[in-house]
């Protein structure tokens, strides 16, 4: 078999621990055999970050505004005990708050469905993907406790000095207040990446606020939503047989329980911050959910939304056998892959992905999985692999 080319790179991010020692893995039995794999390679791991003063995360990002498409592997973001561990030179900042910053995009999780792992709703048919504005509200607010009695008002100072003040309350006791704030371009930023996503998968788009009670903040979000949709999307949509649906968010809440999944939800920071984990744990596991970032320009990052799996990591140290998860990374690839295809109009890549993940799916649905898997699986008499025979069993399907 002739080896699928490739005519433009994908930006590759290699990361650490257990995910890195997966990723090496997935490149040499699931994709070198098959690609004649074009990437842009950046080390990310912790060591090379910190030998670079984190320049090589920054080099990451904007190769990735130069090639359009990148890959990453999971990174460790550094805290205290990471400082010994690495003997860090400073506390460099995580990587993924690093990318965002310099691409400006929206993270988009989806869980990646099977036969066998099902959700604890069981209505829930097609994956559901949560949109997270990642800037703002009370992830940026400031806050002040209230000793006593006295009057809290916000204040808004113009440039030529003008004062416009609204009171927030007339304390007569102890209390407690809080100051948050969004800027239009973030969310008509975010508006975009989420509508550009929804033609991009074809899937409805979902998005809801507290526009009832919160008449001027809240209201802005769905104002912009509406505005961007009707001006540059609104026949989009209707050509691509997809709509966008407004709601409030105590009944977009409702509605979700009880359908179906196969949509896309667009959340305000704090509500996709709760409803991302709800969603994710229903669906059964983090190591089967996927996130892309999507800027408004056209730039895509795949990875898997966990971790390193350090735990693991250190088993595999000593020597010990791992079984761990590996179809997130994979579907990053893919999801890689297939966009890299879609831009450069080379179909054999595009059909690469759509193989390899359904190799991937089957193999679970045929009762070979890792471990975490067959704690929760419905299958009965699961066979149980470990790290690399599970890369294995997928390569020979393929
Ligand atoms: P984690 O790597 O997501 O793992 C937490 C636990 O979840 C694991 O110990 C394991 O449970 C289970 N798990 C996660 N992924 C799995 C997989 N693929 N297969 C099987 N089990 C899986 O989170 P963490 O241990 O809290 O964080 C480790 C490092 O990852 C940290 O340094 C953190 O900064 C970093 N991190 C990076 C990203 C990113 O790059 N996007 C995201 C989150 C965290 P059991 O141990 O019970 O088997
Ligand atoms: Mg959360």
């Amino acid at each position: 078999m002739a080896k699928i080319k490739m005519t433009t790179p994908i930006v590759e991010m290699d990361g650490d621990e257990m995910t890195r020692i997966l990723w090496k893995m997935i490149k040499e039995n699931l994709l070198e055999p098959f690609i004649e794999l074009n990437t842009e390679y950046y080390d990310l791991g912790l060591e090379h970050r910190n030998e670079t003063n984190d320049q090589v995360t920054v080099d990451a990002a904007n190769a990735t505004k130069k090639y359009k498409v990148a890959v990453k592997c999971a990174t460790i973001t550094p805290n205290a005990a990471r400082m010994t561990e690495y003997d860090l030179k400073e506390m460099w900042k995580s990587p993924n708050g690093t990318i965002r910053a310099i691409l400006d995009g929206t993270v988009f999780r989806a869980p990646i469905v099977v036969k066998g792992i099902e959700p604890c709703v069981k209505n829930w048919k097609k994956p559901i993907t949560i949109a997270r504005h990642a800037y703002g509200d009370v992830y940026k607010g400031s806050e002040m406790k209230i000793p006593g009695a006295g009057k809290v008002e916000l204040v808004y100072t113009a440039e030529d000095g003008t004062q416009t003040k609204e009171l927030v309350h007339n304390f007569t006791g102890e209390g407690i207040v809080q100051g948050m704030h969004n800027v239009s371009q973030s969310i008509a930023s975010f508006a975009r990446s989420c509508f550009n996503y929804a033609l991009d998968t074809k899937q409805d788009l979902w998005f809801a606020t507290k526009d009832t009670i919160s008449k001027k903040y809240d209201h802005t979000f769905k104002d912009i939503f509406q505005e961007i949709y009707d001006a540059e999307y609104d026949e989009k949509f209707k050509a691509a047989g997809i709509v966008y649906f407004y709601t409030l968010i105590d009944d977009a809440v409702a509605r979700v329980m009880k359908s179906e999944g196969g949509y896309i939800w667009a959340c305000k920071n704090y509500d996709g911050d709760v409803m991302s984990d709800m969603v994710s744990s229903a669906f059964g596991s983090l190591a089967m959910m996927t996130s892309v970032l999507v800027s408004p320009d056209g730039y895509y990052e795949y990875e898997a939304a966990h971790g390193t799996v350090q735990r693991h990591y250190y088993k595999h140290l000593k020597g010990e056998e791992t079984s761990t998860n590996s179809v997130a990374t994979i579907f990053a690839w893919t999801g890689a892959l297939r966009k890299r295809g879609e831009l450069d109009g080379n179909s054999e890549l595009m059909e690469f992905a759509d193989r390899l993940e359904k190799a991937t799916i089957d193999t679970i649905e045929s009762g070979k999985m890792t471990k975490d898997l067959a704690l929760i699986t419905t299958i009965e008499n699961p066979t149980v692999l470990n790290s690399e025979e599970f890369i294995k069993a997928i390569g020979e399907r393929l």
